[in-house]
């Protein structure tokens, strides 16, 4: 017959054990890496606006305020870094919150189509600087009902419609297309602009990460807007891919459950 050999199960035991450690000591370490990095790259990230501004300050008081054109054009430069640190703040308060993992989404039933529009409408003033169009593909110009947290989903449009404006070309176009899935609705951002290549792909939704760092400022980006976006479609159990070709254009699509 069979003999039980207790001692082997016993250290079959004691090695699972040992292994769970080690699998969670990595995960400590892996942690305690990726908190680093982050402080790391939120203060590289105030430090050149702050660094500018007290730049433009200190110059302004030794002098250069009798001077009105410079007087506006410093001026004008600090403003745009007091924009920058604003804007990284607002998205670090949304990080932080979609990460702590307490935030629940606030569902309500309303129509993408309508919600597109207006964010359209919205950004307008943005396209125009780049001659940029809006439109719907055929058969998204009608209601498709989904049911989200509306406000979370706006913060996403808006994150997707101007990046395709940041990284369009002049005179291109965003167009946003509706498709009706079986159980959920499938919403697509597509843009024929400077695309990314395929070795980026993987990593486009790590904050801070930017195919090209100067692009990316000059926009006003802050590096961490696709890691917003692929956070609030995962608090919805949904998903976010895209697709690219350089030179071409880009397509982000996430899916969204059906009123
Ligand atoms: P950023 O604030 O830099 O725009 P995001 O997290 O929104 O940060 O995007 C990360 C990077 O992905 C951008 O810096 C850019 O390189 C690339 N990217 C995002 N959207 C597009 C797009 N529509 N076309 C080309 N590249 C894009």
């Amino acid at each position: 017959g069979i003999i039980e050999d207790p001692i082997s199960e016993v250290t079959k035991d004691v090695l699972k054990w040992a292994e769970d450690q080690t699998v969670e000591i990595e995960q400590l370490k892996k942690n305690e890496e990726f908190r680093k990095e982050f402080l790391g790259n939120v203060s590289h990230e105030l430090k050149t606006p702050i660094f500018n501004i007290q730049g433009y300050i200190h110059t302004l008081l030794e002098g250069a305020m009798d001077d009105p054109d410079i007087n506006i054009h410093f001026l004008t430069k600090a403003a745009k870094s007091t924009d920058r640190i604003a804007a990284l703040v607002e998205d670090l308060e949304s990080i932080s919150q979609l990460e702590s993992g307490y935030l629940t989404m606030e569902m309500e039933t309303f129509d993408i189509h309508d919600l597109t529009k207006d964010i359209f409408d919205s950004l307008e003033f943005m396209a125009r600087e780049k001659q940029i169009e809006f439109g719907f593909k055929a058969g998204a110009d009608a209601p498709f009902i989904v049911e989200a947290d509306k406000s979370r989903i706006r913060q996403v449009l808006v994150n997707l419609i101007s990046n395709s404006i940041k990284y369009g070309n002049t005179g291109g176009r965003t167009l946003l297309g509706l498709y009706d899935m079986d159980e959920n609705i499938l919403i697509e951002v597509s843009d024929n602009g400077i695309g990314i290549e395929a070795e980026h792909i993987p990593r486009l939704f790590e904050r801070f990460f930017r195919v090209d760092r100067s692009r990316s400022r000059s926009g006003g980006g802050t590096g961490l807007g696709l890691a917003i976006v692929k956070h609030i479609i995962e608090a919805h159990n949904q998903t976010i891919n895209v697709r690219s070709s350089p030179g071409i254009g880009t397509t982000f699509g996430f899916t969204l459950k059906k009123a």
